[in-house]
């Protein structure tokens, strides 16, 4: 049981049309990664859904809910996050997998629902906070930590690179 914290059985579920079953459970899901940012490994996913017996399957309707660490895209430290996303989908026999999550006799898999919400809701271009100022684009100093005197301000950020090689010009 513990090597599949999220098999659930549905069994007595699937006999009686109409009722329905909460469900919390959480456990690694290894291998959670987008650009950008990933579920540390290790880490739990938890997932809290109401099972419903509908006909044909099984509805899931919840959250997923996860930590997560990346690099910020301004200043490059760690970043650090929890997300939470709302999932509803249809678990059925024989269904297709495009469209549905399987239901293997009274067993449902609630990790691959959980692995794709995941997978949806990782940041991929992570902040370490909302308003970081991030490095400065002419002397890379972080601007969360100190200041500089350089004149960026007026410099689109894009641009700097090329003002760097046109201050190198005259020198060649
Ligand atoms: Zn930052
Ligand atoms: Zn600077």
């Amino acid at each position: 049981m513990t090597q599949h914290p999220f098999v659930v059985n549905v069994g007595t579920l699937r006999r009686q049309p109409g009722a329905s079953l909460r469900e919390r459970r959480e456990g690694p899901i290894p291998e959670l990664a987008v650009t950008g940012s990933s579920v540390p490994e290790g880490r739990p996913v938890v997932v809290e859904v109401l099972l419903e017996s509908v006909h044909g399957g099984i509805m899931a309707t919840g959250a997923v809910s996860a930590p997560w660490a990346g690099e910020c895209r301004r200043c490059l430290a760690v970043a650090r996050g929890e997300l939470r996303t709302s999932v509803r989908e249809l678990f059925e026999p024989g269904g297709d997998p495009e469209q549905t999550y399987p239901l293997r006799g009274d067993q449902l898999d609630l990790e691959p629902l959980a692995r794709d919400a995941v997978l949806l809701e990782l940041p991929q271009v992570p902040l370490c906070t909302e308003g970081c100022l991030g490095l400065c684009p002419v002397c890379g100093i972080n601007h969360n930590e100190a200041s500089c005197s350089c004149q960026t301000e007026s410099i689109d950020p894009r641009w700097a690179p090329l003002d760097a090689l046109k201050g190198g010009e005259p020198r060649r």
